[in-house]
C-alpha cells in the first residue's frame, strides 16, 4: 500500500501540486559537476557548459517556478537550449519562464501532432484526466480546431539531431515509446543519457511497475515494438547515468543495463503473448485473463496494469471488430438491458445475484449486472447501493493508482 500511496504522492506533485505543499521543501539534486535536477514530481533538468547552459524537460506549469529558482541557484548563465523529451503537461510547462532571447528550443517531429491531438480532444479529455489524478476538471475553452496547438519548438528532427555547446556534445535520438514523440539526450563526454518517460521511477523502490502501453484516460496505441526498439538504442549507448522524467537517477552501467533489460524484456513478453494469441484465434478479454507476467520479470503493476497493455495491443493492432456480426451495428449490448430487467420480473433478482457475485469473489460481473438494472432504471436505489459496495470493493483490494483513480470516480458518480 505504501508503494501505491508514494506514487499517488508523485502524481499528485506532477499533476500541480506545488512544492510547499510537500513535506520536505524539495532540495536540487547534484548529479555532477555540469548535471543539476530539480525533483518536483517531473524532474527538470540543468546543464551547464562554459558556453551557456541546457535545460532538458520544464515540469508543470504550477511547479515549474520552483524548479527554475533552485536550478538558477545553481548557475545564472545564459539558456542557450530547452530539449524537451516529450510534450506531456508534466514536462512542457516551463517553457516561457526558460526561454530567452535566442534561445533554441528542440523536440521530436512527432510532437506538433502531439500536442495538437491532445488539444484537438480537450473537450474529451477533460473529465478523463481529472478522473485518473482526482482533481477538479479543466476549464475547456472554444475548440482550436484541429491544428490549434501553440508549438513552441523552433528546432525539430526527425531521427538525429546533434550540437555542440561550450566543448560539450549533445546527440537526440528519436526513442518512441510513452509518446510517439519521445527523444533520448545523449551526453557522450557525462555517458549520461536523459530518457524522457520511456523509463520511469514508477513503482521505485524496487521491484518497479509495468508500464502503460495503454493509458486509460484515453491514448493512441503506444507501439511496443518501437518502445522496445528505444530501450534497446539506450542501452547500445552504454550509459553509467541514467537520468528519467520521474523518480531517481540510476548510477552504474551494470544496474542500468540490469533494470531496463527487465523493463524491455517484459514489454516483448506481453507484446509477443498477444500477437501469438491473436493469430491462434484467441479474443481479446481470453488473452487479458490468460496473460501474466512471468515470476521472473519481478514487477509490480502499481502505475501500468498488463491486462490494460493486453487489449491496448491488441486494439491497436486489430481496431474494434471483433468477428461477431452483432458487434458491426449501431445498437451496443446495453440496448436490450431493459428487456432482460423486465424477463427477469423486474431489478430485484437480478441486484440479489450482483450481491451474490461480490460475495462470491466476482465483483466485475456484480458491476455488470447493476449496469443492467440500471439501464433500466438509472435511480433505483437497491442497485446503486450494490454498485456502491462493489466499486468500493475493487478499490480497497486495488494495487494499481490509475484504477483507483478510476473506481474513486465511478463510487462519486453512483453516490
Ligand atoms: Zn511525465
Amino acid at each position: 500500500m505504501s508503494r501505491i500511496i508514494s506514487v499517488a504522492l508523485f502524481l499528485c506533485v506532477s499533476v500541480g501540486m506545488t512544492a510547499q505543499a510537500q513535506q520536505d521543501p524539495p532540495k536540487v539534486v547534484k548529479i555532477s559537476d555540469s548535471i543539476y535536477m530539480a525533483p518536483l514530481g517531473a524532474n527538470v533538468y540543468l546543464v551547464t557548459t562554459q558556453a551557456g547552459n541546457v535545460v532538458i524537460d520544464t515540469g508543470t506549469s504550477a511547479v515549474a517556478p520552483d524548479a527554475r529558482k533552485l536550478l538558477q541557484a545553481e548557475s545564472h548563465s545564459p539558456v542557450k537550449y530547452i530539449i524537451l523529451t516529450h510534450g506531456h503537461a508534466d514536462h512542457i510547462g516551463g517553457i516561457s519562464l526558460w526561454k530567452e532571447a535566442g534561445t533554441q528550443i528542440i523536440a521530436q517531429n512527432s510532437y506538433v501532432e502531439l500536442l495538437n491531438y491532445v488539444t484537438r480532444l480537450e473537450g474529451f479529455f477533460a473529465p478523463r484526466n481529472a478522473a485518473a489524478f482526482n482533481r477538479p476538471q479543466a476549464e475547456v475553452g472554444t475548440w482550436a480546431g484541429n491544428y490549434g496547438a501553440k508549438i513552441e519548438p523552433t528546432i525539430l528532427f526527425d531521427q538525429k539531431y546533434e550540437f555542440t555547446l561550450g566543448g560539450v556534445q549533445f546527440q537526440l535520438f528519436s526513442t518512441p515509446g510513452e509518446t510517439p514523440d519521445h527523444l533520448t539526450v545523449w551526453i557522450p563526454k557525462y555517458k549520461t543519457a536523459f530518457i524522457g518517460d520511456n523509463y520511469n521511477g514508477f513503482g521505485e523502490p524496487e521491484p518497479m511497475s509495468f508500464p502503460n502501453i495503454y493509458a486509460l484516460r484515453g491514448t493512441k496505441p503506444r507501439w511496443a515494438l518501437d518502445w522496445i526498439h528505444s530501450i534497446d538504442t539506450v542501452l547500445a549507448l552504454k550509459p553509467e547515468v541514467l537520468l528519467s522524467g520521474h523518480g531517481e537517477p540510476i548510477v552504474g552501467n551494470a544496474e542500468i543495463t540490469r533494470r531496463l533489460t527487465r523493463f524491455r524484456n517484459a514489454i516483448q513478453y506481453v507484446h509477443d503473448e498477444v500477437v501469438k494469441g491473436m493469430n491462434s484465434g484467441k479474443d481479446v478479454f481470453t488473452l487479458m485473463q490468460e496473460i501474466k507476467l512471468p515470476p521472473s520479470s519481478d514487477m509490480t503493476e502499481s502505475f501500468g496494469k498488463v491486462s490494460w497493455s493486453v487489449r491496448g495491443i491488441y486494439d491497436g493492432y486489430a481496431g474494434w471488430f471483433d468477428m461477431n456480426p452483432s458487434t458491426m451495428y449501431e445498437s451496443p449490448p446495453s440496448s436490450v438491458y431493459p428487456d432482460l430487467v423486465r424477463l427477469a420480473g423486474g431489478p430485484d433478482p437480478l441486484v440479489r445475484l450482483a450481491l451474490e457475485k461480490l460475495d462470491a469473489g466476482n465483483p466485475v460481473e456484480s458491476l455488470h449486472l447493476t449496469d443492467v438494472v440500471l439501464a433500466y432504471d438509472p435511480g433505483n436505489n437497491a442497485a446503486l447501493n450494490a454498485r456502491l459496495k462493489t466499486l468500493e470493493h475493487l478499490r480497497e483490494h486495488s494495487e494499481n493508482y490509475l484504477e483507483v483513480g478510476y473506481l474513486e470516480y465511478g463510487i462519486q458518480a453512483t453516490k
